[in-house]
């Protein structure tokens, strides 16, 4: 049999999807390969496919215990000798489906990568016959990725310690160009088959609106009144934030149901169907909704807060117009987004086990991603080929079908404004907030104002011709510290 015949009798598929062949035809050969492709794109088939026609068996890593479950189940049924090994087992589990894969009833095996440490499982697979060694969710290996996974690490002394290198493939659907360089230096690939699929969903309308508040929330009701027909998703960062907006619509009459981890297991099954059989068209929610769902005529995904990276923001976004038909994904952007990402990511529990090293490095690593999710609501350049770059995809200047492809852009030099935001800093001896800072800039006669003795300075009220919008734009856009210089 060859790889085709393979696909459509375990499969049910007539062909390879892009990218889906050249990476079975490299490790046909015998070659590592490493393939960033998004969710949804149908990575599994490219090693599963292999391992029935390479003569030993294949080893899983995988990160995700539900999903092995879920993989090891689909193959069983489609005729494939499949196991898992992960802590769900039990002891007695364990050494039993070790026994058998020693035995050669397994073609694959998923493992988690903790278990790749265990004597039991090392002694296995030194005797085994393993033709290939597969990394699912491979940017857990790296730092600068956005699940970094310390025993992800101990993956390379394993390979090393079996008594013949097989094949190593490797597996993502997030890689930036430092990610990707770490899963080959540190997974030691050999002279891999790299294959990067399309990022680019062309069908979805990308767009960033700068509104807060009220406004945002008048924008959204009539948003979802001109798309009265329309299935779609609104994200909020917190709760609260979702029951305020949820309210707000359902006593607009809109269809509306919600979704976040402070419902109870009821009313989260019961809400998250009323979504995917229509009987609600749109879900307010946290980013705890949409794992594992698969609804097709998503029209709108909207972002009522920024996200805390474009890792999230490219999969909430991409649950938009699977059908390939015409589908709008706009986030709403305001500077107080950038605090509630901060304090979010501060409060944020690490699961596992990290050196003081690991942890600072990961808090690192998440400001930065914070800073490259805010370049993005304020950047005027293309917002696909932003997205498309930060995915290491080269493309067109100019998509035609963003936000900041259709509007035309006002080169602005704020300087003047800037350096007087920081004299008034200086000359009141940075004691006061930028409030304060901006009313005294704008020569706001109040008490406060007064008694502060801010009207006393060189700079009270030399910017009172500029609108207080642009003061604040000025301050708080990441983008105008280019203009600074
Ligand atoms: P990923 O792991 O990249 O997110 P999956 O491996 O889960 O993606 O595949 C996504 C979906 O695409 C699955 O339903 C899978 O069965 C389907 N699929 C994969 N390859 C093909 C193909 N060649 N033809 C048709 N459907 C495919
Ligand atoms: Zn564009």
């Amino acid at each position: 049999m060859d790889a085709s015949q393979v696909l459509k009798q375990y499969f049910g598929y007539d062909s390879f999807r892009k990218g889906q062949s050249d990476i079975i035809e490299a490790i046909l050969q015998g070659r590592d390969a490493l393939a960033i492709m998004p969710t949804g794109a149908g990575k599994s088939v490219c090693y599963q496919v292999p391992t029935l026609l390479l003569p030993g068996i294949t080893i899983v890593i995988s990160p995700l215990i539900s999903l092995m479950q879920d993989q090891v189940k689909s193959l069983n049924e489609a005729g494939i000798n499949a196991a898992y090994i992960n802590s769900t087992l039990s002891e007695s589990q364990m050494y039993k489906a070790l026994d058998c894969a020693a035995n050669g009833k397994y073609k694959i095996i998923y493992v988690a990568p903790e278990r790749l440490e265990t004597m039991s499982f090392i002694t296995f697979a030194k005797k085994a016959d393993i033709s290939m060694v597969t990394i699912d969710e491979a940017h857990c290996i790296s730092q600068w990725g956005q699940d970094f996974r310390p025993s992800y690490l101990k993956i390379v002394d394993f390979i090393d310690s079996l008594s013949e290198r097989p094949v190593v493939s490797a597996f993502t659907a997030t890689a930036t160009s430092e990610v990707k360089t770490d899963i080959e230096c540190i997974l030691k690939l050999k002279d891999p088959r790299v294959v990067v699929t399309g990022f680019d969903r062309k069908n979805l309308y990308y767009s960033v609106e700068h509104l807060s508040g009220k406004k945002k929330d008048a924008y959204i009701a009539g948003y979802i009144k001109e798309h009265m027909d329309e299935s779609g998703i609104i994200y909020c960062a917190t709760r609260k934030n979702v029951d305020t907006l949820y309210e707000t619509l359902s006593s607009m009459g809109i269809s509306v149901t919600r979704y976040h981890a402070g419902l109870s297991n009821e009313e989260r099954k019961r809400n998250q169907d009323d979504f995917i059989y229509d009987r609600s068209l749109v879900v307010v929610a946290t980013n705890a909704f949409g794992m594992g769902i698969d609804k097709s005529n998503v029209r709108f995904v909207l972002h009522y807060n920024m996200p805390q990276s474009m890792e999230n923001y490219y999969q909430e976004a991409g649950r938009a117009g699977r059908d390939g038909e015409p589908a709008e994904c706009i986030l709403f952007y305001s500077p107080q987004d950038i605090m509630i990402n901060q304090l979010l990511l501060d409060s944020k529990e690490q699961i596992g086990e990290y050196t003081e090293e690991e942890l600072r490095v990961i808090r690192e690593q998440d400001v930065l991603r914070l800073r490259k999710m805010s370049n993005y609501c304020t950047t005027s350049m293309c917002l696909r080929k932003y997205i498309l770059n930060y995915f290491g995809q080269e493309t067109e200047e100019h998509c035609g079908n963003c936000s900041n492809c259709l509007e035309e852009f006002v080169e602005l030099d704020v300087g003047e404004i800037a350096a007087d935001v920081i004299e008034c800093v200086r000359e009141s001896r940075q004691r006061y907030g930028m409030t304060m800072i901006l009313s005294t800039l704008a020569g706001a006669n109040t008490a406060k104002i007064r008694s502060a003795g801010m009207n006393e300075l060189s700079v009270y009220g030399r910017q009172s011709k500029c609108s207080q919008q642009r003061l604040k734009d000025v301050v708080y856009t990441p983008v105008s510290y280019t203009h600074l210089r």
